[in-house]
């Protein structure tokens, strides 16, 4: 079946032919979305034939490329021992471990499947500690896709121009004034503590710091959604880089190894509210899924401070695109802001560079990116712009 074959017969049976908006190529100005066949390392290869740099590298969780060989055997390994239980199991317990050792806020934790799932459980959570409903959020934040979260919030929701019903006292990022506006009674403050879904937005110098400190003269929780910063940009993430502690947080992407888990986590007084440690309510069939927790945990163990090095290293190169329009990076996460997304987008992707199919989402950097990579983007961004 040739692409448009494949889209044609996907758009019968899926809506809009994809698994989740973000993917769709309309934005732009494409027909058909990648039909990916395989990957290896940072490239990419779709159902045709053709091979892509690929800078999406499935929206964040692969920090060690596709395919990373380790992870993959770790996989395999597990799913030849079952491919899920539905019962405890000791990689669960060694991941959980690997969290809260890393990420410097989280004495305890719970593994689901998305992000969306650790992000509604947050809330609930973040309700019941408190006794209160409102929550402060942040305009064009992405927390998943939980009705509370939806209204003017970022990536796919942003992208299409979706108006979706919500809940929270919606503020502006980095606008604290605001946030102090809002805060009496709310439950929470849920902030992406490195904006990453309307393109990356570092926080302002104090922002961070100033929630904490509205959070504790009000009553409200702090929640960090570190789905994207989590294991990114710093190994106990934003927390760690910007030595701000939240009461709780939600991981996803990254801790997950490239399969479907995701976490929240907090103090133990908190956390142990959860059922059925507690009276808050969260489950899960797949929770703890053991191919998940094998991929999760070979990576997290290999993320020493010399891969963050890396990392960085590789930021500080990429930098470079900083001369063709305001580039926001914070270590391995970065957006290109330009006036034509969708020109320079197609014309990178003509040329076998993939990036976000829009500009409401983050570049991600990866061990797999070489400096080849990263010359051969800038030197293809100089070219759309000469
Ligand atoms: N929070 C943030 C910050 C995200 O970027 C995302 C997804 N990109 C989510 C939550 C939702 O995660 P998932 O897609 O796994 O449900």
């Amino acid at each position: 079946m040739t692409t448009t074959e494949l889209y044609a017969r996907a758009l019968s049976l899926i809506p809009g032919g994809v698994n989740s908006p973000v993917r769709a190529m309309k934005a732009v100005g494409l027909e058909t979305p990648i039909f990916a066949a395989r990957g290896e390392g940072a490239y990419l290869e779709d159902v045709a034939g053709r091979r892509y740099l690929d800078w999406v590298l499935s929206w964040g969780p692969l920090i060690f490329g596709h395919a990373d060989p380790e992870t993959v055997d770790a996989v395999v390994e597990a799913a030849r021992r079952g491919t899920t239980f539905g019962t405890a199991t000791e990689a669960e317990v060694e991941l959980a471990a690997e969290i809260v050792d890393a990420v410097p806020s989280v004495e305890m934790v719970r593994l689901v499947s998305s992000g969306t799932e650790a992000a509604m459980t947050a809330l609930r959570l973040a309700r019941a500690a408190t006794g209160r409903e409102p929550f402060v959020r942040f305009r064009g934040g992405y927390h998943g896709h939980a009705d509370p979260f939806l209204s003017e919030a970022g990536s796919g929701v942003r992208t299409l121009g979706i108006e979706a019903g919500g809940e929270g006292r919606v503020v502006d990022y980095n606008d604290l004034e605001a946030v102090e506006r809002a805060i009496e009674g709310a439950a929470c403050v849920f902030v992406e503590p490195v904006a990453g879904n309307m393109g990356v937005v570092p926080p302002a110098d104090g922002f961070l710091e100033g929630l904490r400190r509205l959070c504790d003269e009000s009553g409200a929780l702090l929640v960090f959604d570190e789905v994207i910063t989590g294991f990114r940009v710093a190994r106990g993430g934003a927390q760690e880089r910007y030595g701000v502690l939240p009461d709780l947080t939600v991981l996803g992407k990254i801790v997950g190894g490239g399969l479907p888990l995701a976490a929240f986590g907090g103090s133990a007084e908190l956390m142990e509210r959860l059922a059925p440690a507690g009276d808050v309510y969260q489950a899960g069939t797949l929770s703890g899924n053991p191919l998940a927790t094998a991929a999760g945990l070979s990576v997290l163990r290999r993320l020493t401070p010399e891969v963050y090095d890396e990392l960085e290293a590789k930021g500080r190169r990429l930098d470079a695109l900083g001369q063709f329009g305001r580039f926001e990076r914070v270590g391995a996460m970065a957006t290109l802001f330009v006036d034509d997304y969708p020109a320079l987008f197609r014309h990178l992707l003509e040329r076998g560079i993939y990036l976000a199919p829009s500009q409401n989402e983050a570049m991600f950097l990866s061990t797999v990116h070489g400096d080849e990579e990263i010359d051969r983007t800038i030197e293809a961004v100089a070219d759309f712009f000469s």
